[in-house]
């Protein structure tokens, strides 16, 4: 499981998150659902080490993660502007965290190459390793990215508001292909969104956020059926 403890993060004076608590158990599929600078990006942040709090602790199964390197976390993360390299082909996008391996630890070219066109296969777009990010259009683009956040098999996915540029259809689309990733490589997944359709379709549980705390963390039925508190309400409204 990934267990937030206590978690403060400040910048300057300002309380981004106030003593957060959450527990995601393995295997399962979270949201992060509030509105614009409620913390959620710092959570998620914090949970990729790419941020580490002033206060608290962040522990995957039985390790104290809290100060770990973000590289040795086994995470893979995805951020809503793909930030594929545009100079690179999709192939080699996705292979590259590959080639930057420790070389002892590295694959060869062909093992690679094998993993990348797995992975194409993976995301539905088989065959497209030679274009370039391009001449691809936002949804694919955005599974490219997926690909290449999977690269290294982490058991962890991160994901920023990752279809937060796509159009609603497109959206929908890459929901399904996304939670059905997610089951079939049994990761634990963590999405962040301000949209409530997309976090009540996708996640086994939504955790609701507001001023750097967490107001409510529970199956989306339990939510609609019975909010936590009056912000919790009349943010669903
Ligand atoms: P959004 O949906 O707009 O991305 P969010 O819920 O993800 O919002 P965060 O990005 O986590 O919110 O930000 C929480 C608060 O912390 C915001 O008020 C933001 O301005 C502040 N904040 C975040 N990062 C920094 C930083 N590096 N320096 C200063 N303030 C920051």
């Amino acid at each position: 499981s990934i267990r937030i403890e206590n978690v403060s993060k400040n910048f300057s004076a300002f309380a981004a998150l106030n003593q957060v608590s959450l527990e995601i158990r393995d295997g399962e599929f979270a949201a992060l659902l509030g509105p614009s600078g409620s913390g959620k990006t710092t959570l998620l942040r914090i949970i990729a080490g790419l941020e580490v709090p002033e206060s608290g602790e962040v522990w995957f199964g039985r390790k104290n993660v809290t100060e770990a390197a973000a590289a040795s976390r086994g995470i893979g993360f995805v951020f809503q502007h793909y930030a594929l390299f545009g100079h690179m082909t999709v192939a080699e996008n996705i292979g590259f965290g590959l080639t930057v391996m420790p070389r002892a630890s590295r694959p060869s070219k062909k093992d690679i190459l094998l993993r990348t066109n797995e992975l194409l296969d993976l995301v539905q777009l088989p065959g497209i390793g030679g274009r370039y990010p391009s001449e691809l259009s936002g949804g694919q683009r955005q599974r490219v990215a997926l690909a290449r956040a999977l690269a290294r098999r982490p058991r962890i996915l991160l994901l920023d508001e990752p279809f937060g540029a796509l159009d609603a259809k497109v959206r929908r689309e890459l929901r399904g292909a996304l939670r059905t990733i997610h089951d079939e490589l049994g990761l634990t997944s963590i999405f962040v969104t301000h949209d409530h359709e997309e976090a009540f379709t996708l996640a086994d549980r939504v955790a609701i956020l507001n001023h750097g705390q967490v107001e409510q963390f529970e199956k989306p039925k339990r939510i609609m059926q019975d909010p936590a508190s009056d912000f919790v309400r009349s943010f669903l409204a």
